[in-house]
This record gives structure tokens, C-alpha cells and sequence, in this order.
């Protein structure tokens, strides 16, 4: 065997097990498929598409689509494949070998394991008991790292917390380096940092096609930030990374904005009737601003909870192993008869 890079010995894949189940309630997607519109429509596209020449390398159509819903030119977009490849994109270039990456945890695994991978030191804030962030561990951290890079998400994973406009804010004060908002879940929420976006501000906030938009299949997400920090990417991403059939799928899917709307009002009234459920039984649970919902059993492991509901074919999101989050499980909005049967799961183990 050949030994693969010393800093990478002691990493750690990122795991979410894929089981065969009646309810799948574990990974955040959409419950529902994207409008039946959508699919003729990129059918129709994708039988005129030219499969022997490069896609367009700019995704042009597509920047721009995208900069035109949230009101700001194509050069204030980068897309890639999933979210995921835009941070990996924005770590390579902003963070790397000898550079410093700061994280609020508990939060999304995948900052600090991209910017592992790509050489950064991480270093890792904590955030309160009930997991809101402390003004003053955000400004120890950024004053004892000084990070070239720091992440905050809002709405957080696997939380559901929505970070305060005013701490974002306070972040951009302090901050000697880039800010990234991870806003996977924003359209579920009632803020977003795109507006706190300027040319001058060193504030960048990243989306996904896989969750609200219901295409996690795709696999394409962006960046709205300031035409300097987009230039940037530019030259770190690999040429045509972005293949033709993705970039007609997300061009096409921003034309049924109000389908979409009508989904996330779905979800949110869902995630609301739920949490009260919860709330009724002997369950901690955190208010999300997200599709799902982070909750504690306060009668019985969360272990033993979660493999109660997967004995009913019911899976969640097993989160008691992981740092910080003991019995912790986060389950994912479903569709309403999927919430009744996880409701109903629960009442019948906790009764
Ligand atoms: C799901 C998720 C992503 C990744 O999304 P992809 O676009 O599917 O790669 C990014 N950030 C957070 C916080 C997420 O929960």
C-alpha cells in the first residue's frame, strides 16, 4: 500500500448509512419531486442538445438566471456540482496549505472536512448549550485565529437555528478574512445574508439546488458574492466542470419559482405541526428555521429511539454519536402522511 498524505491519515470520511425504508426521513431532501412541468421541459431541452461539444464554460444562462432571481449580475454567481463543490471550490482558493478555516460547532460536518482536505488548519468554536452562538466565543476565535476563512450557517445543520442578522453582522466587523454564509435551508427561514451583500463586504453566501428546489439528484448549488471574490473561483474550478444537461436543469427549474414557494409553505407548516407534536411528548426539541427539525428523547437514548423508529421502517438522522450532540436525532420534513406515521411512531415508543 502507499501511504496517502500525512494529514490525511487521521481523516475520517463523511458517512449518511443509505438504508432500504418505507420512510425515509434522514438526509433533508424534498419530499416531493419538482414540478411535472420541469421534467417536459428539460426532456424537450436535453433532445436538442449538441453531446459532441463542450458545454458552455461560463454557464452563462445559468449565472445569469440565477443572479436574476436574487437581483445581481451574472459575475456576482458561480455554480458547481452541489454546494458541497462550491465550498470545496471556495476552500481551495481562499483557504488551503498554511491558512486557517474557523467553524461554530455543532454545525455542517463538511467545513471542516473539505478544509482538511484541501490543508487547512481548522479551528473550532463552540457555541452555548442550546446552541445559539455567544458574541463573545465568535470574537475570541476570530481574535486568537485570525482565519483567512469562517463559516456560518443559517439556517444551522444540523440545528435548524437561524443565525441573527445582527451576528452576521458582527461577524463582517471582526472578521480579517472571507465570510461565508452557508444558507442551504434559507428559503425555510425569514432572513437571508444575500441581503447584506456589497462589493466591499467580504461576505459570501452559498445555496443548493438539492433541497428546497427538490433536484438533489442533480447535484448543483452557487455563490452569490462580491465580482472579485467570484473572478477568483473562476481560475480554481476545472474547465467545463459544470456538464450541459445540469446547467438547462437549474435554468429551467428557476421558472417555477411559485411551485417551489409552494412547497417550502408546505414544509414550514409541516415542520411547525410536528415540532408542536414533539413538543407534547417527553422531547427537547430545538426551533428550526430549517426542513428539519434536531430533537432529544428525554425518557430513553437516542440510540435506542432511533433504531425503535427504524424497526417501524421509519429512518432519521442518527446524531448521538457525534460531538456535542448527545441523543440528539434530527429528522427531516416529510410529506404529511410520512409526519403522521413518524408523529404516531413516536407517541406509541414514548407513551
Ligand atoms: C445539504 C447541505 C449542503 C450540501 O448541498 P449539496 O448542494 O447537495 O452539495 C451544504 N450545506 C449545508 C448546510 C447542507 O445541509
Amino acid at each position: 500500500m502507499i501511504p496517502v498524505r500525512d494529514d490525511l491519515r487521521a481523516l475520517e470520511g463523511y458517512h449518511s448509512p443509505q438504508v432500504d425504508v418505507r420512510v425515509r426521513l434522514n438526509t433533508n431532501e424534498s419530499p416531493l419531486p419538482p414540478p411535472a412541468a420541469w421534467r417536459d421541459a428539460f426532456a424537450a431541452e436535453l433532445s436538442r442538445i449538441e453531446w459532441h461539444r463542450y458545454p458552455d464554460r461560463q454557464a452563462t444562462e445559468l449565472r445569469e438566471a440565477i443572479g436574476a432571481m436574487h437581483g445581481v449580475p451574472a459575475d456576482m454567481v458561480f455554480a458547481a456540482n452541489g454546494s458541497n463543490e462550491v465550498l470545496q471550490t471556495i476552500l481551495l482558493a481562499y483557504a488551503g496549505f498554511g491558512r486557517t478555516v474557523a467553524t461554530f460547532e455543532p454545525t455542517y460536518q463538511m467545513h471542516a472536512q473539505i478544509a482538511r482536505v484541501v490543508g487547512s488548519t481548522v479551528v473550532e468554536g463552540e457555541r452555548n448549550a442550546d446552541f445559539t452562538l455567544d458574541p463573545a466565543e465568535m470574537r475570541r476565535v476570530v481574535d486568537a485565529a485570525r482565519p483567512h476563512v469562517v463559516f456560518l450557517t443559517s439556517p444551522n445543520n444540523p440545528t435548524g437555528l437561524v443565525e441573527p442578522a445582527e451576528r452576521v453582522v458582527e461577524l463582517l466587523d471582526i472578521a480579517p478574512g472571507l465570510v461565508v454564509a452557508d444558507e442551504a435551508y434559507a428559503q425555510f427561514a425569514d432572513w437571508s445574508a444575500l441581503s447584506l451583500l456589497d462589493e466591499q463586504r467580504p461576505l459570501v453566501v452559498t445555496r443548493t439546488f438539492s433541497k428546497t428546489w427538490s433536484m438533489a439528484a442533480v447535484r448543483l448549488g452557487y455563490v452569490v458574492g462580491p465580482t472579485w471574490f467570484i473572478s477568483e473561483l473562476d481560475k480554481v474550478a476545472l474547465p467545463y466542470h459544470l456538464d450541459v444537461a445540469k446547467q438547462i436543469a437549474g435554468r429551467l427549474a428557476l421558472r417555477f419559482t411559485d411551485e417551489m414557494d409552494d412547497r417550502v409553505r408546505l414544509i414550514v407548516s409541516e415542520r411547525e405541526r410536528i415540532s408542536d407534536a414533539m413538543r407534547s411528548l417527553p422531547i427537547d426539541v430545538t426551533p428550526s428555521g430549517a426542513n428539519f427539525v434536531l430533537f432529544r428523547p428525554q425518557t430513553i437514548g437516542g440510540r435506542a429511539l432511533w433504531a425503535e423508529l427504524l424497526e417501524r421502517s421509519i429512518l432519521v438522522r442518527d446524531c448521538s454519536g457525534w460531538p456535542r450532540l448527545a441523543d440528539c436525532l434530527r429528522v427531516t420534513v416529510g410529506t404529511p402522511a410520512e409526519n403522521d406515521e413518524f408523529v404516531a411512531a413516536l407517541q406509541e415508543i414514548l407513551r
